[in-house]
């Protein structure tokens, strides 16, 4: 052996890296190449030969250290304990599905009768599944229908609903006060007008009556829109015309809630339900799945049977179609158990603060500076602004927070005063002795 100088001596980490295809042929990778496939085990063998190359990792470790850190999934998003204390994180993905949700999910994976009836061997109605149970849960509604998510049911009303007597997009009766960017520079007036709908907006900022409307309508008219403010607040000078006010003007009201409940609900006396907003006189309303509905990203649309056919025999339809996993996500979510959204909404505070101090105590035990606190959560994600719930937190130093950001499944909490706090109200319970590991991972 030649002296050991300079690149390729023997004791030179780089010439004891092991090869990705020896790596590969490993006994003990084979099942997660099985599982994961081996384009992305290799991007993560990669990282391990670097640490050996850079002296960071013993070459005999990478095997055991690979598998260690390997997801279950060959994907590159991870899982996140949202402890922000926001229930419905856009961000985060909004609503998180319901054990009944992901089962459904895995049941419809492969081939399903998402389209087709066993009993006569033909083409079925498809997703009835999902459409009966939110007529069910709907009791006002004649017709039920989804689409992608809230936005293109709106698009989809614009482009569906026309006038009478015309076969192209009229004009919309919106008021001032109601047209609103829902987030991410995205605004559902300029939405509504990508249609070839134009818009007459009425009324001023803070103040709109149902003479207002009344005085636009006109026989361009395709149909009156409320949008509710899902995440401002107006307040002060202000007057508005409810849906009940506006019925009878001779076009149909469609009204956008946002939130998605079902039925009203007590903790959120403000937030519109659908229910509630068929029985004031809406011929149809439109809504978000993944928001206090609690499932799948999806776009309600229930009503009027006629408006609501219309809607689904236009073109544009099929480019909004929800696919199988999100209909059987829905069905399990409408027709299933209590949603962790719900849950989360409807959590006892004593019963959060009794687990904050629960696990404040035990980080403490670990040296770690925790403290238990009372906090302050939110709906978020487009729903009951300006509403906060009384909820409770672990209090942190900051210092944890990009930590806690990098350890799997990550955890978000939220920086307040000098402190990160770690609110457990859209923590689920089953998850707290996960969230003490993590805090002492991260630490
Ligand atoms: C969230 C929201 C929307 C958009 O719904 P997506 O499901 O996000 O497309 C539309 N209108 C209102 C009032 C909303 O709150």
């Amino acid at each position: 052996m030649a002296a050991q100088t300079g690149e390729g001596g023997a004791a030179d980490p780089r010439r004891r890296v092991p090869s990705t295809d020896a790596l590969l042929r490993d006994e003990r990778m084979r099942p997660a190449v099985d599982v994961l496939g081996a384009p992305y085990v290799k991007a993560w063998l990669k990282g391990a030969q670097d640490a050996v190359r850079a002296g960071d990792l013993a070459p005999e470790d990478v095997v055991q250290t690979v598998l260690a850190q390997l997801p279950a999934a060959p994907i590159t998003a991870v899982r996140v304990l949202n402890a922000t204390g926001v229930l419905l994180h856009t961000n985060l993905g909004r609503a998180p599905l319901s054990e009944a949700a992901v089962r459904a999910v895995g049941i419809v994976a492969g081939a399903t009768d998402v389209e087709l009836d066993l009993a006569t061997g033909r083409r079925g109605a498809r997703g009835r599944g999902a459409l009966e149970i939110l007529r069910a849960a709907v009791p006002d509604a004649e017709d039920a229908y989804l689409v992608n998510n809230g936005a293109a049911a709106l698009a989809l009303a614009a482009t569906a609903l026309t006038p009478a007597h015309s076969r192209v997009p009229g004009s919309i009766v919106i008021a001032r006060g109601e047209m609103v960017e829902i987030g991410d520079g995205f605004r559902l007036p300029d939405l509504l007008e990508s249609t070839g709908a134009t818009l007459r907006e009425v009324g001023t900022t803070n103040r709109v009556t149902a003479d207002d409307y009344a005085e636009a309508v006109d026989d361009t008219t395709a149909f009156i829109l409320k949008v509710h403010p899902s995440n401002f607040v107006i307040s002060g000078f202000t007057a508005g015309a409810g849906v009940h006010e506006l019925r009878g003007l001779g076009v149909p009201v469609v009204a956008d809630i946002g939130s998605g409940l079902l039925v009203p609900h007590p903790a959120l006396p403000d937030e519109p339900s659908a229910g509630g907003m068929l029985r004031a006189g809406a011929d149809l309303v439109t809504a978000s799945g993944d928001k206090l509905l609690g499932g799948p990203q999806a776009g309600v649309v229930v009503g009027r049977a006629d408006l609501i056919h219309a809607m689904r025999r236009h073109p544009l339809a099929r480019a909004l179609r929800v696919d199988k996993l999100t209909l059987a996500a829905f069905e399990a979510t409408v027709g299933g158990p209590r949603t962790p959204t719900m849950a989360a909404l409807e959590a006892d505070p004593r019963a959060l603060r009794a687990r904050a101090d629960q696990l404040a105590e035990a980080l403490r035990g670990d040296g770690i500076d925790a403290e238990a606190v009372d906090s302050r959560a939110t709906v978020g994600g487009g729903g009951a602004p300006g509403v906060e719930l009384p909820s409770a937190a672990v209090s942190l130093p900051t210092g944890l927070a990009a930590p806690l950001r990098a350890v799997r499944p990550a955890v978000l909490g939220r920086v307040t005063e000098g402190r990160l706090l770690l609110d457990l109200r859209a923590v689920a319970e089953a998850d707290d002795d996960l969230l003490a590991q993590l805090v002492r991972a991260a630490r």
